[in-house]
């Protein structure tokens, strides 16, 4: 099929299909059941994983095929939320350094939407620095391992079926070299997840907790004590997928979107307009950035910390377009219910620039790896962890 065709079968698909930001349902379980229906669909219709290898359940196809299915895809709203974290970081981490098992294993249930991932890093005492990482995984005498430990801010948690997680495996190295990446299951003994409420009054993210959990032989990702370069992997992987929205969803349904603000705003005020002719240029200006990324990536063209630059962009922007929602739409902004959802797209704005690293740290980068100045001074970079005075360590 050429490619023109290709996109018109997308479009008549994604007319038929795509069901909104949230797929019907009275409750979150039903909602939840009907993003998995929606995702299994988009799967065998051939629009999941459009890029990612046939061999492991990917489509196999080009990226032209993928940007035609984007630009038809960036005019509805797909229920891909949940699935984000595996779509955009865990399945490409897996692409990348699983073994043939683990990609046989995970990989179309992934994309298929029956398996739903989270992303284990973060801790309460380990977030832009995560190498200090406290939770501990020990070899147990099958080959297996032992998990204890506390994770936070984990998003989707509360639905996911696997994680990848980031835990110490040696403490009398320095903090880099002393960690390993499993694939974890999230319903096994002794993992709990408790949702936490941010200020949209819902639960995007959660607190797990590991007594004891088993991680049975053949779930490393990567190498043993390796796991530092298998994050930085994720992590970039994290960052791209950020900015471009996993490729999938457009903004049609953010309530603070550009198409959304015009519509509740006196267009004929030219500082309204030119509110209105900023943020279009942004959002446009990121999306041709994010474009080139994910162009170059797959030409096998390392972004790098450019990466960072494309997150960081995002998150200005995002707040930007709440700054802008507030001062356009005035009391509507605060009236939850009011215009469309709107107050609870500007609470959840302030959420960009800490997910997925925060904008100072997404600074740093940029300032050292970017434009090559001097870098943050690292005086524990030799010390054997054991020693360090980070967490609960003292
Ligand atoms: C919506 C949301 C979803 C998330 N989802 C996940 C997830 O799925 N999985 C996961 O593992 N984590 C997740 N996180 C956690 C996220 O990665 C961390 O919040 C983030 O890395 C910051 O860590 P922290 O909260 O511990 O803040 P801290 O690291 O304690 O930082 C506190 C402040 O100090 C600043 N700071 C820290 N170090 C430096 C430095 N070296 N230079 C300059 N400033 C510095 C920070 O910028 C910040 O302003 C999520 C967070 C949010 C908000």
């Amino acid at each position: 099929m050429d490619l023109e065709e290709y996109q018109r079968c997308a479009r008549t698909w994604l007319a038929a299909n795509a069901p909104g930001a949230r797929a019907e349902g009275a409750t979150e379980e039903d909602g939840l059941a009907a993003a998995k229906d929606f995702m299994a669909r988009l799967y065998d219709a051939g629009y999941s994983g459009i890029t990612w290898p046939a061999e492991w359940g990917g489509q196999g196809l080009t990226q032209a095929e993928e940007r035609a299915f984007a630009t038809e895809a960036s005019e509805v709203t797909l229920p891909t939320y949940v699935f984000s974290i595996g779509l955009g970081m865990c399945g490409p981490t897996l692409v990348d350094l699983g073994t043939p098992e683990q990609k046989t294993r995970h990989i179309k249930k992934l994309l298929r939407g029956e398996d739903i991932w989270c992303q284990l890093f973060s801790e309460p005492g380990a977030g832009s620095d995560v190498a200090s990482l406290q939770t501990r995984a020990v070899p147990s005498d099958d080959g297996g391992w032992v998990v204890n430990g506390q994770k936070v801010w984990t998003s989707v948690a509360q639905h996911a079926d696997y994680g990848l997680l980031l835990a110490r495996t040696d403490v009398d190295v320095p903090k880099h070299k002393g960690l390993t990446m499993f694939i974890v299951d999230m319903h096994a003994d002794g993992v709990t997840v408790r949702p936490l409420k941010d200020m949209t009054g819902r639960a995007h993210f959660n607190e797990i907790f590991f007594d004891d959990v088993y991680i049975a032989p053949g779930n490393v990702v990567g190498q043993v004590n390796d796991g530092w370069s298998c994050a930085v992997t994720t992590l970039l992987h994290e960052r791209l997928s950020i900015s471009s929205g996993v490729g999938m969803s457009g903004q049609r349904d953010n309530p603070a979107s550009f198409d959304s603000l015009r519509k509740i705003v006196d267009t004929s005020d030219p500082l309204v307009r030119d509110g209105l002719v900023e943020l279009h240029i942004r959002s446009r200006a990121l999306a041709l950035f994010n474009a080139k990324l994910s162009q170059e990536t797959k030409a096998g063209v390392f972004p790098g910390a450019r990466g960072s630059a494309a997150k960081l962009l995002l998150a200005e922007l995002v707040n930007f377009q709440a700054d802008l929602a507030v001062s356009l739409a005035g009391p509507e902004a605060v009236a939850y219910e009011g215009a469309g959802g709107l107050a609870g797209a500007i609470a959840l704005a302030p959420a960009m620039s800490l997910g997925g690293g925060t904008n100072e740290i997404m600074r740093n980068i940029i300032g050292d790896r970017v434009l090559n100045l001097p870098p943050e001074p690292r005086v524990d970079k030799n010390v054997p962890f054991k020693d360090l005075k980070v967490g609960t360590q003292s």
